[in-house]
């Protein structure tokens, strides 16, 4: 799958370099591009901010290299997502993840900076998405978190698969269950003695109640809460 990012800081993705996800990378099962929004710039001094209209403080991204540069990405890459990182947009989740997982081709994921974009560059894209009800001085980090979360959905960028059905959000609405290795006690806590039975019904059916006991401790919100079954 192809990730390409629109930013003036292009050289953050080296942080994607790392892990799993860098390994994918040199396997060729995701690419990721980070384009430079300064190369769209506007005049000799590529210019890609400008005072707001009506006053205020900072400054706002114009519209025009923005709307080069995506031109340019999807001449080259037809047929991405085009995803606009703000904090004004849909709440990011394990849910759009799959979803861009599955049905994507790629994405193209555009970070601001300053005050933010000139309005008029919400109409040249497919979605909005924050990471979070706070806000950073960049895109870059919160389109890091989506490519990292969709990255890892897809075949072969996990070692072991087998964890993406048993984790956190991937049971419907459900935390995971609490995960305990050696040693056998520390610090006076003691591993459950069911995990040490190797009575594999006892211990699914453990590790089941401890995710809906927790979810509904910590996340009432999620419907697994109060799942039934
Ligand atoms: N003035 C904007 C507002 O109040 O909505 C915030 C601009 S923020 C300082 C600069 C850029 O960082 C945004 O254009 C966006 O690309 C990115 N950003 C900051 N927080 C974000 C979040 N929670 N989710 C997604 N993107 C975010």
């Amino acid at each position: 799958m192809e990730f390409h990012v629109i930013t003036l800081f292009p050289e953050m993705f080296a942080a994607l370099d790392a892990g799993l996800i860098g390994r994918a990378r040199s396997e060729g099962l995701i690419a990721i591009t980070a384009h430079n929004l300064r190369e769209y710039g506007l005049g000799a001094y590529r210019q890609v901010d400008d005072a707001p209209y009506g006053g205020g403080s900072g400054m706002v991204m114009r519209p025009e290299p923005i709307a080069a540069a995506i031109d340019a990405v999807e001449g080259e890459s037809p047929g991405l997502v085009k995803i606009l990182m703000t904090p004004q947009g849909e709440p990011f989740s394990q849910r759009i993840a799959r979803e861009f997982a599955t049905a994507a081709r790629g994405l193209m994921l555009i970070a601001g900076r300053y005050e933010g974009f000139d309005e008029r560059v919400r109409a040249l894209v497919d979605r909005e998405i924050s990471i979070g009800d706070y806000v950073l001085t960049g895109g870059e980090l919160p389109a890091m978190v989506v490519i990292e979360a969709v990255a890892r959905l897809l075949p072969g960028v996990l070692g072991n698969p087998a964890s993406l059905e048993e984790e956190s959000f991937a049971d419907g609405e459900l935390l995971e269950y609490p995960h305990y290795t050696r040693p056998e006690e520390f610090r006076g806590m003691r591993v459950p003695e069911v995990l040490l039975s190797g009575d594999h019904g006892k211990i699914r059916e453990w590790r089941r109640n401890e995710a809906r006991r927790r979810t509904g401790r910590r996340r009432p919100d999620l419907s697994g809460a109060t799942r039934k079954g």
